[in-house]
């Protein structure tokens, strides 16, 4: 790894590999042939609840211990699977942990932020800030832990540092020993480190990354990553990277995505997140709808987690409740 060099320490967080398991209902539904669809079960990871961070953090935190560092700071919005699972991370490590989070105290009290509660994380509200001024707040406050004696570790957006990469370059690994006939792997697209670890290692051509809207250049974000990674050059036209998934914004809940919900979860009892997995998987039926995702091949569905993130959303709460069928004790 060109910005770290040596070979990258590993902290242990999880139990590997994760499960890649057979959807045939979903595929079905898609227009897919019921052998084609795989789902590689990165919400398995088992830490803190679990998600594809945790991967990342593996490596992010053996580099924090490796430099003696006392204390995880990190940052991302009130609803960050990628905060919670730091703050998971920290405990499990014997870290101290804090949180930047964009928003005010009050904002939101559900989903993640009962988890960052539960292991014990001390949160900082930034309040109403871009992605930049979050950073400076956090190296502000990674700052002034260090002027009162503690080693600061700051950990980017997302965990999405050429190291936390590294994370899913090894993930594209073993899903290639788990399909050796992978055509394509279907990703929601964040801070970018996951999408960026998976093309490195498996190339531009397999991996279909669908943004949800969280960083400003989600291709140049990810060409980045691979080149700091590993110092392989892709051109950001060489990516297959949708766009349409996006809506509103980051955080709203779009049409799209709320029936990949339920779709995901009325075939085969799986859980998907508002903002990032049910943009993967309506991301995928646009791309079976218009051809570049094709019957007859191998299509893996990164399952990233967020499933906290559902009960944090209060739009897509709202429609899963209106969604429940309620019968009459007595007819
Ligand atoms: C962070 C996250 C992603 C996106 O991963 P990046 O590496 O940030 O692009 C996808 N799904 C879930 C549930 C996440 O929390």
């Amino acid at each position: 790894m060109s910005s770290h060099g040596g070979t990258p320490r590993r902290a242990a967080l999880a139990t590997w590999p994760t499960p890649l398991e057979p959807a045939p209902r979903l595929a079905r539904a898609l227009g897919l042939g019921a052998d084609d669809l795989w789902i590689k079960r990165e919400d398995l990871t088992g830490l803190g609840g679990g998600g594809n961070k945790v991967r990342k953090l593996e490596w992010i935190c053996g580099a924090a211990l490796a430099e003696g560092a006392t204390t995880l700071v990190t940052t991302g919005a009130a609803q960050s699977n990628h905060a919670r699972l730091t703050a998971a991370a920290g405990q499990r490590l014997g870290l101290d942990v804090v949180l930047v989070l964009a928003g005010a105290a009050g904002d939101s009290a559900s989903g993640n932020l009962v988890l960052d509660g539960l292991f014990g994380a001390r949160v900082v509200w930034a309040g109403d800030v871009s992605g930049s001024g979050l950073a400076a707040a956090a190296r502000g406050v990674a700052e002034r832990l260090r002027e009162r004696g503690a080693v600061p570790a700051l950990i980017p957006l997302g965990g999405s540092s050429p190291l936390g990469a590294y994370g899913y370059a090894e993930c594209g690994r073993e899903l290639l020993g788990q399909a050796p006939d992978l055509d394509t792997v279907v990703v929601a697209l964040g801070s970018g480190g996951t999408m960026a670890g998976l093309v490195d290692t498996l190339g531009p051509g397999k991996v279909l990354g669908v943004d949800c809207g969280a960083v400003p250049d989600p291709a140049g974000t990810v060409t980045g990553l691979v080149t700091a990674l590993s110092g392989t050059v892709h051109t950001p036209e060489s990516l297959r990277l949708r766009r349409d998934q996006v809506g509103a914004g980051y955080s709203t809940l779009t049409e799209e995505s709320m029936d990949a919900l339920t779709l995901a979860g009325r075939t085969e009892g799986i859980a998907l997140d508002p903002v990032y997995t049910g943009r993967a998987l309506a991301g995928l039926r646009a791309a079976v709808r218009d051809g570049s995702v094709a019957p007859g091949r191998r299509t893996v569905l990164l399952h990233s987690g967020g499933l906290p993130g559902l009960f944090g959303h209060g739009d897509a709460v709202a429609r899963c409740q209106e969604a429940l069928t309620v019968l009459p004790l007595h007819e």
